[in-house]
């Protein structure tokens, strides 16, 4: 196994990883440990070139620096990508050989899943490292995260819902979620709990009829449906959605779902600031699942109750980048940036 390190400014480590037994071919990225050892899900995918993973991996890494910073899970940033095709070149061996990866890091880097990789596969990283989390709840991990996240929506929903009208109730709140899978589906069950009116679309009809039967949701059509008349749209399907075409469209009080990357492009924040409708910036209000995990790191193995009430915070959290925005008369995105910036200042001055 050849390790080396790639320079780049502004990360503490970015190291390259060839195993020619395995076929691993993989780099991590530690953008910053401020704050704590860093942590960020690995992925796998058959990017062209080492070169788009790298960059996948830097813009990745950075990004959870941030989230971190705003969630205040006491880690820092990093991300793994592994280049080469899931279905032809898993194996556990390279799993394996992708743990001593991990483990040559030291603890600086944590692993999880992220895309094409399952449990079963951090369970063969497991072999080699115990920098590792997010396993099954019978392994002494966090489990699943997606319950975790929709929580974690519901309390910053109520943060929006008080800047909209001052009252942070969500009963009687007309709210369209798009994407009704692992989050999406959990957080319009406990949204209807709370006496919001929930409407639902997805582009899997099967899936959205199911909850109509089981719930009573309404189903709208995916298409189009930027234009239906909402307190709040929760996209929790795929990024990319906030954009030039949909804005335009959009008749809504707030923006504030799970999706990651929302926005297409960064001035889309300005775009929704200037039409009067409020952002809850996706990698804040979506952080229930990184904030569950980190639990596991830090309490001396996993605590569900430590974990809830952290969670909880997302509502203060949402509350602190709406009050810089509305203060430094700038888009909620920028707010939320500022407020990573200044915990990630205030963790270097301490
Ligand atoms: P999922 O695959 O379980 O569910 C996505 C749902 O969206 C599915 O029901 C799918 O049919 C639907 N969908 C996909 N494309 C669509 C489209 N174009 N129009 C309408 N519906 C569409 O995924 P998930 O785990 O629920 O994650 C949803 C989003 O939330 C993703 O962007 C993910 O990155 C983000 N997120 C998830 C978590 C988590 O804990 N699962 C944490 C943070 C962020």
């Amino acid at each position: 196994m050849e390790i080396s390190e790639i320079q780049v400014d502004g990360y503490e480590k970015v190291a390259r990883c060839r195993d020619e037994a395995t076929g691993l071919h993989s780099i991590i990225a530690v953008h910053d440990t401020t704050l704590g050892p860093s942590l960020g899900g690995m992925r796998m995918l058959p990017y062209v070139s080492e070169d788009e993973a790298l960059f996948d991996v830097l813009r990745l890494s950075r990004g959870m620096t941030y989230k971190s910073a705003v969630a205040e899970t006491g880690l820092g940033g990093g991300k793994a990508v592994i280049i080469g095709n899931p279905d032809e070149m898993k194996s556990p061996e390279l799993f394996q050989a992708m743990g001593r990866f991990v483990e040559s890091l030291g603890g600086s880097y944590i692993t999880a899943e992220d895309m094409n990789i399952g449990i079963a596969d951090l369970n063969d990283v497991r072999k080699e490292t115990k920098w590792v989390t997010g396993l099954a709840r019978d392994d002494g991990g966090s489990g699943n995260p997606s319950p975790y996240t929709a929580l974690g929506c519901m309390h910053g929903m109520r943060a929006v819902a008080e800047e909209l009208t001052g009252s942070q109730d969500l009963a009687d709140r007309r709210i369209l979620i798009q994407g009704i899978g692992a989050v999406g589906a959990p957080l319009s069950v406990q949204l209807k709990e709370a006496g919001a009116e929930v409407l639902i679309c997805d582009i899997n009809q099967n899936r959205a009829q199911a909850m109509r039967a089981e719930h009573g949701f309404e189903v709208v059509s995916d298409d189009g449906h930027q234009a239906i008349e909402c307190d709040i749209y929760a996209p929790c399907a795929r990024g990319a959605g906030i954009n030039d075409d949909t804005i335009p469209m959009l008749r809504c009080g707030a923006v504030a779902g799970c999706a990651n990357n929302q926005l297409l492009e960064p001035r889309h924040a300005g775009d929704l600031k200037d039409r009067g409708i409020l952002y809850a910036p996706d990698y804040v209000i979506n952080a229930g699942g990184i904030i569950n995990v980190s639990v596991e790191v830090y309490s001396g193995g996993y605590d569900e109750g430590a974990a809830l009430e952290r969670i909880e915070r997302i509502y203060d959290n949402l509350k602190r980048v709406f009050e810089i925005a509305r203060e430094e008369d700038i888009s909620t995105r920028e707010a939320a940036a500022r407020l990573a910036e200044r915990r990630l200042e205030q963790g270097r001055a301490e």
